[in-house]
């Protein structure tokens, strides 16, 4: 549709019904992302179906009434992991020299991000293993602070106490913490619900027993054609981007895959570092959140036969 029609339209829908349809858009995006969220093959099914409608709802709220929403983004503060898992979606293993991005860098980003979007639902930090990084406070602060955030999220391995300092900013009603339960690996998991019990720190415990691990292969080219791509992409439904090293891409395998071999094409992420303008970070945004396939997905078994459930964080030798 021409620019003009999505304008004359925008005036009219915000003079007839304004906030409340905006506001009614936001909540039947939340319930399909929601209900669409990872664990399991049916619910990866049921993402898929979902994904078509999110996209629409979200189109619906940028073209008319200018409002750039993402439901999902992570922020990996570092590539540093104390496990070794070989499936891990962000395949930390394999980086021969992880980086852990300065707290500078990370905030610069994050800040990027925060003035070009009008809201995002959930701001997940995580790592490699996020109680790993040195510096989390003042990124933790900056997204509770941020209220275009609605709720932040910290991903854990469970193997390490949050540390005493963090403790007072972890409070925070906006804020949740997610042991992802790996059993043994996870041998400080109880002490960290415990801690987080008795301090009134947001703490939930994802089970190992969910079957959400499945394997997305690894990083040859697979040569499908742009049908197969389009056809994979949608039975995907990918709804986390990733802000990695100052690029946000649409899905995790992406933003890890270009660091290990996927080659990192313009068009598969919004860059961060070199774009200033603020429309047009915004476009972009919206843009890469519209997207119909990807490059990497050439890379990636998702949303294909051959993406099937595996054993949950099976260890590297
Ligand atoms: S604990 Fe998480 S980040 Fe670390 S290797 Fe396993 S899946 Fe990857
Ligand atoms: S690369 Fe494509 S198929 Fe794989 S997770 Fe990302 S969007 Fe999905």
């Amino acid at each position: 549709m021409c620019g003009g029609l999505w304008r004359r339209i925008s005036m009219v829908s915000t003079r007839i019904v304004g906030v409340e349809l905006k506001e009614k858009l936001l909540s039947i995006i939340y319930f399909l992302a929601e209900k669409g969220k990872h664990s399991g093959v049916k619910r990866v099914a049921l993402r898929a179906r979902l994904f078509p409608f999110y996209q629409f709802f979200c189109k619906i709220l940028y073209r008319v009434f200018g409002y750039l929403y993402l439901y999902h983004v992570e922020l990996p503060v570092t590539q540093k992991c104390n496990l070794r898992c070989k499936h891990c979606v962000f395949m930390m293993p394999y980086f021969e020299k992880p980086v852990e991005f300065s707290v500078e860098d990370n905030l610069k980003y994050m800040r990027k991000l925060f003035d070009t979007v009008d809201a995002i639902q959930i701001f997940r930090i995580l790592g490699g293993e996020p109680f790993l990084y040195k510096n989390l406070k003042p990124i933790i602060q900056e997204a509770l602070q941020c209220s275009k955030v609605r709720t932040v999220e910290i991903v854990t391995n469970g193997t390490l106490v949050p540390p005493k300092e963090l403790h007072e900013v972890l409070k925070n009603p906006k804020l949740k913490i997610q042991i992802s339960d790996y059993g043994e690996l996870s041998r400080n998991r109880d002490a960290i619900k415990e801690l987080c019990d008795k301090e009134g720190i947001n703490c939930v415990i994802r089970g190992s027993n969910e079957k959400n691990w499945f394997d997305p292969g690894d990083l040859h080219f697979r040569g499908r054609n742009k049908k197969e791509l389009r056809k994979q992409f949608k039975h995907c439904g990918e709804i986390c981007r990733n802000l990695h090293d100052g690029k946000l891409y649409f899905c995790p395998r992406a933003a890890f895959g270009t660091k290990l071999g996927i080659p990192d094409v313009e068009a598969d992420f919004v860059d961060f570092v070199n774009i200033d303008d603020r429309k047009k970070l915004r476009n972009a945004v919206y843009k890469l959140n519209q997207r119909k396939s990807l490059l990497a997905c050439n890379y990636c078994d998702e949303g294909t036969k051959d993406y099937l459930p595996i054993p949950v964080a099976e260890q590297l030798k």
